[in-house]
């Protein structure tokens, strides 16, 4: 299970809306699972904007009865649900960055992670400039804010073709909202239409259902979208069909949710034809198929149905349960996973089970559930993955612990299959994860699996990236409202 990789980021911005901000709060609500350690949201009357955000999830962040959301009412309006992947999780990295320069105010929510924000960060800095958070997005408000890049025909076009890495990116300007995608697509991002014709950006398209918006299409890589009093209208950074485009197919496998369709087909299905595909390259003769909740859910009931071994929840979920403290303590840690995840005996007692989960990353957790498992009588484990053997980092967006913290890396099937104390392990086939989408395979990022990394990345960059030489910044400062 995926938990050791953290989620990125969820972006959902409206134009036109007598409730916008409301809809913004329901539909950050409903990308929660992209980010939850800070939550923020922008709007605009059509001259002047404000911006509230804070630590925490939404429903934390927007208390009920806190009259912030009235207090935030106007028409136009941007969110962003974070997880610090370039910045640590600290107030004032916190989105959307509100600020103000010689055409106004802009307020910029972002999703990924730029690979060269150290660099260009740097060249200002030499220059003067002062930057008042650690996370890779300011950056971009530096390069709008630069007189040369002002004064350009298409200010935006021009600094988005200095960015590298994966971003998409909302843009509250105070008379509307710009969209942008990288051109090589990385992350989801899609639009919608509410019943009133009003346009929506939201980064998974459950967060439009969630509103009552139609799903319309998704932002192409390298198209800037634009929502305004005129509706909408579109336009090229990049010309269209000259990047082959470098989906994240992990989207699919762990961090999107069931009920969103992005990069052309819905997360669940594709889940589901990973688990079937699972049950035919990596069959277990066994008497009960369960999934380690939620993730490994979908692809569970694939396996049940392909392999025809009845499929049961074995393990529950506590959605009661926040954050636990890293234990030092075996026997501490051990009641930390049951408190989180709880064993069904009657389902796994006596019995041959398939446990089936989305991915292993550090394999700590999953050797817990496994002896949770194990202690309520299950016979025979036997652990099927969804995914290939994860053994390279993510650099476009995504929290991964390093190379040699991952499982796979430097281990066989066998030493895998010792270290989980299972009865056999198996993972899907990298052609057989792909052989699954409805894309061509070249149309998505592999890295974490094969090291192949689209975008070269010259220098490895991590979450700290750009704080590590100034790491007695910023530290407990209060929330910050704008
Ligand atoms: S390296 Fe893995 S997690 Fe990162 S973008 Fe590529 S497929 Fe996604």
């Amino acid at each position: 299970m995926a938990k050791d990789i953290k989620e990125n980021c969820g972006l959902f911005g409206i134009f036109g809306d007598v409730e916008a901000v409301q809809k913004v709060y329901f539909g950050l609500y409903s990308l929660q699972h992209r980010g939850q350690e800070s939550a923020g949201i922008a709007s605009s009357n059509g001259e002047f904007m404000q911006c509230y955000k804070g630590m925490g999830m939404v429903s934390r962040v927007f208390r009920r009865g806190s009259g912030l959301l009235e207090k935030l009412a106007n028409p136009i309006a941007i969110g962003h649900v974070r997880y610090s992947t370039t910045g640590s999780s600290k107030s004032i990295n916190s989105q959307p960055l509100l600020s103000e320069y010689s055409r106004g105010q802009v307020a910029v929510a972002h999703n990924g992670n730029l690979i060269n924000a150290a660099l260009l960060r740097d060249e200002y800095e030499a220059y003067g400039s002062i930057f008042k958070s650690t996370s890779d997005t300011e950056v971009i408000i530096h390069l709008l804010a630069k007189p040369t890049h002002v004064s350009n025909p298409d200010p935006l076009a021009h600094v988005l073709n200095h960015l590298q890495g994966a971003y998409c990116l909302l843009f509250l300007f105070s008379d509307r909202i710009e969209a942008s995608r990288d051109p090589y697509g990385i992350r989801p991002l899609c639009i919608g239409q509410t019943e009133k014709g009003g346009y929506v950006i939201a980064s998974e398209s459950c967060a439009l259902d969630m509103i009552g918006a139609k799903f319309i299409r998704e932002v192409e890589p390298g198209e800037i979208v634009t929502l305004d009093k005129e509706g909408l209208s579109s336009r090229f950074f990049v010309k269209p069909g000259t990047v082959t485009p470098a989906h994240c197919i992990f989207e699919h496998i762990y961090f999107a949710k069931q009920n969103s369709t992005i990069f052309g087909e819905n997360v669940h299905e594709f889940r589901k034809k990973l688990g079937r595909r699972l049950a035919i390259e990596q069959p277990a003769d066994a008497d009960v198929v369960i999934p380690i909740p939620d993730s490994g859910t979908s692809a569970a009931v694939g396996y049940a149905e392909q392999s025809k071994i009845p499929f049961d929840m074995g393990l529950v979920r506590s959605h009661y349960v926040g954050r636990t403290f890293i234990s030092p303590d075996q026997k501490l840690r051990e009641l930390e996973v049951k408190l989180k995840l709880a064993v069904v005996k009657e389902a796994v007692k006596g019995k041959r089970v398939v446990v089936v989960d989305d991915s292993i990353v550090r394999g700590t957790t999953t050797k817990g559930k496994i002896r949770t498992l194990r202690q309520a009588g299950a016979k025979q484990i036997h652990m099927r993955v969804s995914c290939p053997p994860l053994r390279f980092p993510c650099f476009y967006g995504v929290d991964f612990p390093t190379k040699e913290e991952l499982l796979a890396n430097n281990r066989d099937f066998e030493q895998i299959k010792e270290f989980l104390e299972v009865d056999s392990v198996g993972y899907m086939s990298l052609e057989g994860m792909l052989s699954c989408a409805v894309l061509p395979a070249e149309n998505y990022c592999t890295a974490c699996w094969n090291g192949k990394y689209r975008i070269p990345v010259d220098i490895p960059v991590n979450k700290f990236s750009i704080e590590h030489h100034q790491k007695h910044m910023f530290d407990d400062l209060p929330q910050t409202n704008e």
